[in-house]
Formats: structure tokens, sequence, C-alpha cells
């Protein structure tokens, strides 16, 4: 594994059975054990119907890109985002329903709305696993 240099997530109360799950190479997503709802990013209550009365599910950890944008210039203040460029940024659908916002590990050629995707896992820290998605047949 190379030296990993980018800013990382922080990693809270409400996210750390998230980012646990990932790195055991699963994909959770919250769900409310009031209505059903199921969410992303994890937060403290439904977004539904205010319940904080949440669990957690598994994602199939597949979907389909929504939306996409092509960063090509980095201006934060991490240059080490500069040896990633041009890099893909997404809206997944999940098949679960869920919306969320990842990073797509594929040229910006190969990426088309609507593409089917599937999540993967890569170790950046002993806390942290990212996860990003590719392409899938
Ligand atoms: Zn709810």
């Amino acid at each position: 594994m190379s030296e990993y240099k980018r800013p990382l997530p922080q990693i809270t109360e409400y996210t750390q059975a998230f980012w646990q799950a990932a790195k055991n190479g699963q994909l959770m997503i919250q769900e409310c054990r009031r209505c059903g709802h199921k969410q992303w990013y994890p937060r403290p209550s439904c977004t539904s119907c205010g319940s904080l009365d949440l669990g957690w599910r598994q994602s199939s950890g597949k979907g389909s890109i929504h939306s996409f944008t092509v960063i090509r210039r980095v201006v934060a203040n991490s240059p080490d985002f500069q040896r990633d460029i041009p890099f893909v940024i997404a809206e997944v659908d999940l098949d679960e329903g869920v919306r969320m916002y990842a990073r797509v590990e594929a040229s910006p050629e190969q990426v088309r709305v609507g593409q089917r995707v599937k999540v993967s896992f890569r170790e950046a820290t002993p806390e942290i696993t990212l996860y990003t998605f590719s392409p899938s047949a």
C-alpha cells in the first residue's frame, strides 16, 4: 500500500459503523426502523420522518450513475490530488434507492449517465478504508 496523503473523512459517532464496515468490504446505508426510509450519508435522524431510531442495512454495492463531473483542476490545499486529475466524481444511485457521492475509478471517456457500477474498497490508513465505484457489466 502506498502512503495515502489526501484529506481523509473524520469518523464521528454517526459514521463510525459505516467506516468500520468499509474496513470489512461492506457498504452500509442507514435504514429508519420507524418508516423504513434508507439514506446516505450517515446522520443522527431520519430525513423522512425525523425518527432517531436508525439501523443499518448492507448495500449490494451495485448501482448506476445518475450524474457525474470530471475534475480537471484542483485548487484545494491538497497537492496530492494533482496526481489524480482528471478524475470522475459521480452521484451513484444504489439499487437500494439511495443516492451517494463517490469517486469513479475509470477514465472520463469511459463514464456515462446510466452506466452500471459496483463498489470496491481501498485501504487508505489502518482506520479508514475508502470506497470507490467502477464500471460493471
Ligand atoms: Zn423514518
